[in-house]
């Protein structure tokens, strides 16, 4: 087996943590962040839980790993690892927070998350890199696969209903 690169090895991290959203039925991107290699802080994208815009999982990291060290201000050479290209509220909290380092899994497939743009916009004075593509087809299954069973719940619940209204038009009769 392919021996994983220092990269790859958090963002199976990050893998990890979107897991745990899939298991309670949340479209699963996991971020964490990672400090002197080591994981500071973890969290997932629990947008249908919460019921809140904001609940992304970049969010969640960022917010938890701010708690840890005690300031908005992360130290330098923080990097974030995220599941799914981050949209631009979430690099507006890293660029906030001061994240020097940003790798992401799969790529947004609209092309409109404004992530290079927003890197190199030197926005509040900080500039922050961005690699994408780690371990990109692993992750982009994960998301695939979750899109995939979800059609084929709606189908299922689709045909179950039309079953039901079928039987209660033939009972009228
Ligand atoms: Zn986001």
């Amino acid at each position: 087996m392919k021996r994983l690169t220092r990269e790859e090895k958090f963002m199976r991290v990050a893998m990890k943590a979107a897991n745990r959203g899939l298991k309670q039925g949340e479209v699963p991107i996991g971020a964490v962040v990672v400090f002197e290699d080591k994981v500071v802080s973890s969290g997932y994208n629990r947008r249908a839980k919460l019921q809140l815009a904001s609940a992304h999982a970049e969010m969640m990291a960022i917010d938890r790993a701010c708690k840890k060290f005690g300031s908005w201000r992360l130290p330098e050479g923080c990097e974030l690892y995220v599941t799914l290209e981050p949209c631009p509220m979430c690099m507006g909290a890293s660029l906030n927070a001061r994240v020097d380092k940003i790798y992401f899994g799969a790529y947004e497939q609209k092309g409109r998350s404004l992530t290079s743009e927003l890197a190199e916009a030197n926005l509040l004075n900080h500039k922050t890199e961005v690699t994408g593509g780690v371990l990109e087809e692993e992750c982009s299954a994960l998301l695939t696969s979750f899109f995939v069973s979800m059609r084929q719940k709606q189908k299922e619940e689709k045909e179950r209903r039309k079953l039901e209204t079928e039987n209660f038009s033939s009972n009228e009769i």
